[in-house]
């Protein structure tokens, strides 16, 4: 049999079952719409895949950087992956007439594109993340610790704090990254569910200092996106754990939605519901570690009212010279819808002096639709008070200032 001609080959992108935790990062990222899911797997489809690798580094997983040379005319299908639970092995390219590592695959010709609107990089100072270090095969075992509802009990949000306790188990996170629970039981195909991904809501060392544990701020889902009712698999079973339950979590992961670790930085924190949970992890850190910089921390928290806002209490008690806090409440009985985006445009002096200094750093984390409002308010703040937008939101992004976690 002759040999297959380079051109006959393609790269093909694939997306490892194990390892994903679908995020939906790189559907959202990739620009050309090659990328779809059904409710288990992420799929990457051969007829529309450039290999820009514009998806690449926004994945918190690295489930994203999966290659496989094949004759085009046998890449796998989208139907082939979508009923994968893991991936397959490299086909010997040589059994088609050509040794793998001489062949030059189509599929990976041009750079990445530059189409994220936040950063794919970790602030400069940010300290190395660990990745990956339990995985859905090796999961880590963790006890319950703590749970407890933070939003008001009238209120129709059930927002549990949980703590996951890893006891002698090496688990090393960072403020801003995130791990997955394994729910037990199977889905409605029979196979195990796959894991949900939660950001984490304590900082490095542990919700309690020097106890080997870390939280999670978790929503119970009881119905769906189009408002129609539904039990969320993971959700439902993370709000009903008790204490002394024991937890399959893998992880962490994340290595660029990362704090500065520099008490000069100054933060602008943007959250929705339970979106504030990394900026709880960031603040405590600030707040036992980095008191003395001068860096400022401002805070910009939107829910429904103020029984639904995930720790009010808490939050309440924070000295207004350590953090600056604006709520924004949009069902509030009585007073007009209010977004985290008015608030951004009410205090839009302040937001310029922000985005004039080069130790700003900007975390948004909440709801998909935030974004396109957050980043007009910032755009308007900037061009309000002179700055070039086009131009600073470039240098954020560059610089790894700019992060936005947003499902
Ligand atoms: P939610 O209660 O549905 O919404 C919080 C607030 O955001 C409400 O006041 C809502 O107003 C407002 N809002 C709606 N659309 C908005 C828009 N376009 N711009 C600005 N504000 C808007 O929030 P949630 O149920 O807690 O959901 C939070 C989101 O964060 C989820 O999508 C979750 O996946 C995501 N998230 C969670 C974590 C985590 O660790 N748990 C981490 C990252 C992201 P109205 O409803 O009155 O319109």
């Amino acid at each position: 049999m002759n040999a297959p001609a380079a051109s006959a080959l393609l790269k093909q992108h694939l997306i490892d079952p194990v390892i994903c935790i679908r995020c939906n990062t790189c559907e959202e990222t990739c620009p050309i719409k090659a990328i779809s899911h059904d409710s288990r797997n992420y799929v990457v489809d051969p007829e529309i895949c450039n290999g820009c690798g514009a998806c690449l580094s926004p994945c918190p997983t690295g489930s994203i950087d999966n290659w496989r040379t094949v004759p085009k005319a046998q890449a796998w299908t989208l139907a082939d992956q979508l009923g994968w639970d893991e991936l397959p092995e490299e086909l010997a390219i040589a059994d088609a007439g050509m040794p793998a590592e001489t062949a030059d695959a189509d599929g990976f010709a041009p750079p990445p594109l530059d189409s994220a609107r936040g950063s794919t990089i970790a602030p400069a100072s940010a300290a190395t993340p660990t990745i990956n270090l339990y995985t859905i095969r090796q999961p880590a075992l963790a006890t319950v610790a703590g749970n407890v509802r933070v939003t008001a009990t009238e209120s129709d949000s059930d927002t549990h704090h949980i703590v996951l306790d890893f006891g002698s188990l090496p688990f090393p996170v960072l403020e801003g990254q995130s791990i997955g629970i394994i729910p037990p039981g199977t889905d409605g195909r029979g196979r195990p569910h796959h894991a949900r991904q939660y950001s984490i809501a304590s900082p490095r060392d542990g919700e309690r200092p020097k106890y080997n544990n870390l939280s999670l701020t978790v929503k119970r889902v009881l119905v769906d996106h189009a408002g129609q009712p539904v039990r969320g698999v993971a959700s439902n079973y993370v709000c009903d754990l008790a204490k002394g339950d024991q937890v399959k979590v893998i992880g962490p992961f994340g290595s660029s939605f990362l704090m500065p670790d520099d008490p000069k930085a100054n933060l602008l924190m943007i959250c929705t519901g339970t979106g504030a949970a990394p900026m709880r992890g960031m603040t405590e850190r600030r707040r036992r570690r980095m008191q003395d910089g001068d860096g400022r921390l401002m805070l910009f928290f939107g829910a429904r009212s103020q029984a639904e806002l995930p720790y009010f209490g808490p939050l309440s008690k924070l000295p207004s010279a350590f953090i600056d806090i604006n709520l924004a409440f949009s069902r509030a009985p009585g007073q007009p819808r209010t977004y985290v985006q008015d608030l951004l445009r009410e205090r839009a002096a302040d937001i310029a002096g922000l985005l004039g200094s080069d130790q700003t750093h900007i975390y948004v984390c909440g709801l998909k639709g935030m974004e396109d409002g957050v980043l007009d308010a910032l755009r308007q703040a900037a061009d309000q008070h002179g700055l070039d937008w086009t131009a600073l939101h470039a240098r954020l992004k560059a610089e790894g200032r700019l992060h936005l976690e947003t499902y």
